[in-house]
């Protein structure tokens, strides 16, 4: 990519969040990731503290956490102005109405140049289904068990979880549990799931997409990909059976040790031997105290759930320290830099994070130590996984053979920006009217 020589006209519009836009190029297997602000008062010195910030995050926090082959940091840009103003126009129209409260920033310059997560590189042109990509926001994947913990509620499995669980009756292994909860995204993906065919979104949730998510419409994209020609149906499977396959290779994905590698082969999955045998006890909630959440040790879940699970104090816990550190900083301001507070997110952090003291020696460093791994903690909480496979070249071959496809496969996790250490109190605030509101009305009336 040469930065003297961008066009606009090269770029499309690919998606957006909270706080990015994003645009992949037309040819290259590559997005620019572009801020945005709720105002144009940021100026570019700031912009630009504030990606370096994020990729130094991803780079030296995140990416040792969660793993060399899922995270992929990118490189920070400088765009020309004329470039990104063009862009910013262009894009306009495409944006959702409901994104459209915040503006691209076409002031600093500063970009975030990754690559496309929703394509494989390696994926041969021969076969003439391009990749699928499922991006799904995992969310928390634990139940709190702090001791600072006031509402016994709290502890209980949440009622979306219970009935998940009713849904799949007793005793469902992990395999099961993971396939209803991916049937139910499928059904309602509210704001958690997208599909992407190469890489063009083809199923979201109403607010992402100009029409609503048809289940139809997306086997009819899948069908092909699962036409394989199983007896009697000869290559006309019906919808459910379809949807069916589409979910065991995205669960067997998921629950993979993922040796996926961008660089490398990417992993290939076999259909038909795909399902792997549960660890799992049906009550995870005893379970994730132990630390023993039955996913295999090495796949991307247990990977994001080790990292979520650093919030071991609960924000109950952590209002307390944050107060202890913003006292010490009133009194030594200058501490704020040693501390960082604000970054910088390097080695030197991420020491903070894994070396932070177990118990509460009333000290000012085990207090941020653990502030600290509730920010990493939170941004585990909020990251996408994107999972993206296509069918192998084998697979004509096969298909003559009658057997089921086999797809080869590559996990990422994105959207890893730090979280703010000034939003604390609003997440103890939040959390406080959550649990309120929640108590307030499974209470019978009086
Ligand atoms: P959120 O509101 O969830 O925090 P965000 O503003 O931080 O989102 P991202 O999640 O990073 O932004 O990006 C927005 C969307 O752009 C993603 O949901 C994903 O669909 C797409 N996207 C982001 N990065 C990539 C990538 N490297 N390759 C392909 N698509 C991407
Ligand atoms: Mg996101
Ligand atoms: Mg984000």
């Amino acid at each position: 990519m040469e930065l003297d020589k961008m066009d606009e006209n090269d770029w499309k519009y690919h998606g957006e969040g909270n706080k990015s836009l994003v645009v992949s190029h037309l040819q290259h297997c590559r997005v620019l990731r572009l801020l945005k602000f709720p105002s144009e008062d940021s100026t570019a010195e700031q912009a630009f503290r504030h990606i370096l910030n994020i990729v130094d995050y991803s780079k030296y926090v995140m990416k040792p956490l969660l793993g060399e082959k899922y995270v992929h940091s990118g490189e920070v840009v400088k765009l020309p102005l004329d470039f990104v103003r063009q862009l910013s126009l262009k894009v306009q129209q495409e944006r959702p109405e409901l994104r459209c409260d915040k503006v691209m920033d076409t002031f600093s310059g500063c970009g975030l140049c990754l690559p496309n997560l929703t394509q494989l590189p390696l994926h041969h042109l021969r076969d003439h289904r391009p990749p699928i990509c499922v991006e799904i926001k995992p969310k928390c994947g634990f139940l709190p068990f702090s001791r600072h913990i006031t509402k016994e509620c709290k502890r209980k499995v949440c009622r979306f979880c219970m009935h998940q669980h009713y849904k799949a009756k007793v005793k469902p292994d992990f395999f099961k549990r993971m396939y209803v909860a991916l049937k139910n995204l499928l059904e309602e993906p509210q704001n958690n799931l997208k599909i992407f065919k190469g890489g063009e979104l083809i199923f979201s949730c109403k607010d992402d997409a100009k029409q609503q998510p048809e289940l139809n419409d997306l086997i009819q994209h899948l069908r092909p990909y699962f036409s394989h020609s199983n007896g009697l149906y000869n290559g006309h499977q019906p919808g459910k059976a379809i949807l069916n396959e589409f979910i065991q290779v995205i669960c067997s994905a998921l629950l993979s040790g993922g040796d996926s590698n961008r660089s490398g082969e990417p992993r290939k999955v076999h259909l038909s031997e795909s399902r792997p045998h549960c660890e799992a006890s049906p009550f995870p909630r005893d379970l994730l105290r132990n630390g023993n959440h039955g996913l295999p040790k090495d796949s991307v879940l247990a990977k994001i759930l080790q990292v979520q699970m650093l919030d071991n104090l609960d924000i109950e816990g952590i209002y307390p320290l944050y107060k202890r550190v913003e006292q010490y900083l009133e009194e030594f301001p200058k501490e704020r830099n040693r501390l960082q507070i604000d970054g910088p997110y390097n080695e030197s952090f991420m020491d903070k994070v894994k070396n932070c003291p177990t118990e509460d020696d009333g000290s000012v460093e085990y207090a941020v130590g653990k502030v600290h791994q509730y920010r990493v903690a939170m941004t585990a909480k909020d990251c996408s996984v994107m999972i993206t496979f296509a069918p192998c070249e084998e697979d004509e071959e096969q298909q003559l053979k009658l057997e089921k496809p086999r797809f080869t496969y590559s996990i990422s996790i994105l959207d890893l920006d730090p979280k703010p250490y000034e939003g604390i109190p609003h997440q103890y605030k939040l959390d406080t009217k959550i649990v309120n509101y929640y108590l307030r009305s499974t209470q019978a009336p009086p």
